[in-house]
Parts: C-alpha cells; structure tokens; sequence
C-alpha cells in the first residue's frame, strides 16, 4: 500500500498544525505509523490521499451513522448553505430540530444547540450547579466528557491513548469539584454520595461508555444512580454524545429505561457537521439564560447548515435503520469472535446494542483499569494489519467500532475475512 502522500502531507502539517492534527487521537500516535490524510468518503468507504481505499468502522467518531455522503443529509445541507450560513438570528429549522431531538429522547422536554459535545457537556454541568446552588460533581474513571477544565480528570480515550492522567494547564482549582468513582462500583459511588452529598450538584456519566473501549452498565448500575441522584437531590446527567440516537433512537435512556434529568447530545445529532446539544425537564432548561439566569451562549449556535443536516439524518431514523445496524453489528462481533478463536488469540470482542469494541485481554472489562490493563501494543498490531487490508479501525485501543448502514453483508464478509488473516499474525 502506497502512503507516500500521506507521509509528506504531515511532514507540511507537522510544520503549522501542533503534531500535525487538530484532535490528538487522529495522529496514531498509540499505534505507531503516519496518519492517512482523507481525500474523500463514499458511503461506507474512505478514499485516502494516495488513493487507498478503507472500508471504515470510524465513521467520524460516531456521528455518520449512514456512512459518507448520504444523499438526503448532502441535500440538505447544500440547500441550507444556499440561503446563507449563519445569521445570528433564530430560525425555523432550529425549532424542527428541536421538536424532533424533544420528539425522539425520553427525558428532553427543551433543548439548546451549541457546537460541540464539550460544549454541550460544560454547559449542562454550568446548568446543575446554576440550578442547585452545589459545587461538586461525581465523574466515572475513564468517560470522557469533552475537554473542559472540570471535566478533563480521569477522562479516558484521547487522554489515556496520550498516557496522562489529565493534562498540564487544569488547575487543581477546576479539577477539586470533580469527585472520581470507578465505574459499575456501587459501593464506590453510595460512598461519595455519602460524603459530598450534600454538596453534589450532578452525577455525570456516559450510560454506555465508549471513550475506556467499551464497557456496559452491568443490570441495575443506571437505576442505581437515578437512585443515588434521587437521594442526594444531584442532578442526574446521561451524556448520550455516542450512544443517543445510536444504541436506539431514544438512545441508552430508551434502551435501559433510565431517565436522567439531563441529557448530552452530540456526533450522530450533527449528520457530521459541528453540532451538539443539551437538554432536558424544562424546569430546570427554563433556568438558562434569557429565560433564567444561567448564561450560556454562541455565534454560530444552531447554525443553519448544520441544523438541516443533522435534522435530515434524525429524520432517517427509522426502525429499519436500528434493525440493520443491529445486523451489522451481529456480523462483525459474530466474525471477529470467530477469527480470534480459531487463531487461539485471547480477545473480548465487547458488543453493547449497536456499539462493538476489541479489546485483547483474557476477561471482559468491568471498568477502566482492565481496559488499560490489556494488550494494547497487540492491539497496535492488529489495526495495522487490518488498514493494509483496507479496513480502518479507531487508532487506539480505547476506542469503540461504530458501524453504519452503508456496510453491505459483502463489506462485513470482506472485513470479517480481512480479521480472519491478521488474528494469524498475532
Ligand atoms: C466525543 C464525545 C464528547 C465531546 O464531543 P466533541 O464534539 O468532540 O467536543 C463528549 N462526550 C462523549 C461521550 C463523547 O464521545
């Protein structure tokens, strides 16, 4: 496979962009080898610089669901761009998409659009302390909610493939409110509760993480906390960045039948444009600003390109569609299972709804420290031998595969088999 475009245009990046990327986790830095720069996407495929072709599991993080380009979302979003880009002002399409992300998550009776999951995320936590007048919050080891000061502790993926616990530059002051708990630990968390109570203005977590690979709520563990936020009178939020309208439409809260007060949208909520939401009773929403006296603001907030675009993917979301992820899905998991037993290679290919994640470990992860316990450096291995096979897998082993529908059963067929020859190598 020829990457020699690619090689030479992060030489150029490296020059003016800090390691030659815009979000570290695309640098490979946690798999070795030079990042390929994308030329194009084309329904389930990237075609890279040098032309290669990668049949992708990445999907931009989430948020292509369909795959690249599909043709309702392009239309969609090139008729927007037609009466203008930003206005600064409301507009009708921000209500129709409002109604249909209030129509679609069980717990959002209003919502606000912003720009990215972090500022989504930051902007709900600015909500709950604003609402209950308390300072702490209670965050899992290993979900990751953005990287906002508060939030950027312990926060999994992007910062564990980086191997730093936080970051240089939160000060302690921004990170003391943020009180840890290990995931799916009961008494770990009745404990904090106990303790900061009082003072506790949410319980933040991903109800599906997918930022420490990926690492199911074990039965109850969501009810668990609806009733540990009950108690203590937090806020319970769900940031659904990844699993709303993913893992069902209604997202995690839908597929668990657990309602948080408040929900974090972003990814598949944009139909890949930078969009992003939160939302929630309308009590507690109706304490923003100009309604309330929490502020929270943005330019180009509900931006019209990208409020028609991520309204025409929410408008594809039919049962159809969950039905197909879901057999996709099967196929991967099923295949993959398949082609690390019969190498003899001790794998966990961890599967939650519509969300898949490979993890080469001998025990199924119960919480961050069994992800960061396993072998990533085979991990390494294995996404190599499946990208010269033309199949392109998250660069880091804390990451999840998102599937789409524009994988045909051939396309899994062909990575299935791709699996089969590298799982032999390893
Ligand atoms: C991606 C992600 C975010 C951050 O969203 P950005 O748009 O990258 O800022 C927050 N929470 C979760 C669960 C995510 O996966």
């Amino acid at each position: 496979m020829d990457t020699e475009i690619s090689a030479r245009l992060f030489e150029r990046a490296r020059a003016v962009i800090p390691g030659g990327v815009n979000s570290p986790v695309r640098a490979f830095d946690s798999v070795g080898g030079t990042p390929r720069f994308i030329a194009r996407g084309e329904g389930a495929e990237l075609v890279d610089a040098d032309g290669n072709r990668y049949l992708d599991l990445v999907n931009s993080w989430g948020p292509l669901l369909f795959g690249h380009v599909p043709a309702e979302v392009r239309e969609a979003a090139v008729d927007a761009i037609g009466r203008g880009s930003s206005f600064g002002a409301p507009t009708e399409g921000e209500i129709a998409l409002a109604e249909a992300i209030v129509d679609a998550v069980p717990s959002v009776d209003k919502v606000r659009l912003v720009n990215s999951g972090t500022e989504a995320g930051m902007s709900a936590i600015r909500l709950a302390r604003g609402a209950t007048g308390r300072r702490k919050l209670l965050k899992f080891v290993g979900h990751y909610h953005g990287h906002s000061d508060a939030l950027l502790v312990a926060a999994g993926s992007g910062v564990a493939t980086l191997g730093i616990p936080g970051s240089p530059g939160v000060t302690d002051g921004a990170a003391e409110d943020t009180v840890l708990v290990p995931w799916n630990d009961r008494d770990a968390v009745a404990e904090a509760v106990q303790v900061h109570g009082h003072d506790l203005a949410a319980i933040l977590c991903e109800p599906v993480p997918a930022n420490m690979n990926l690492v199911a709520p074990e039965d109850g563990f969501l009810a668990f906390l609806r009733a540990q936020a009950d108690a203590s009178g937090a806020v319970l939020v769900f940031d659904e960045v990844i699993s709303g309208f993913r893992v069902a439409r209604g997202g995690a809260q839908q597929l668990h039948g657990v309602t948080p007060e408040l929900t974090v949208l972003g990814k598949i909520v944009g139909g890949g444009f930078p969009l992003a939401a939160f939302g929630g009773r309308a009590e507690l929403m109706d304490a923003l600003a100009p309604a309330g006296p929490v502020y929270q603001a943005g330019t180009l907030s509900g931006n019209p390109v990208a409020v028609a675009a991520g309204l025409a993917q929410l408008r594809l979301l039919t049962d159809d569609v969950y039905a197909r992820l879901g057999v996709v899905t099967d196929g991967l998991v099923d295949g993959l299972r398949t082609a690390f037993d019969a190498a003899g290679v001790p794998a966990q290919v961890l599967r939650h709804a519509t969300l898949a994640g490979v993890l080469f470990a001998e025990t199924a992860p119960r919480r961050y420290e069994d992800v960061a316990a396993a072998d990533h450096a085979r991990y390494a291995r294995f996404f190599h031998g499946m990208l010269e096979r033309g199949v392109y897998l998250a660069p880091s082993g804390y990451e999840v595969i998102f599937p789409s529908t524009a994988l045909s059963d051939a396309h899994v067929e062909r990575i299935v088999t791709a699996a089969d020859e590298v799982a032999r190598m390893l």
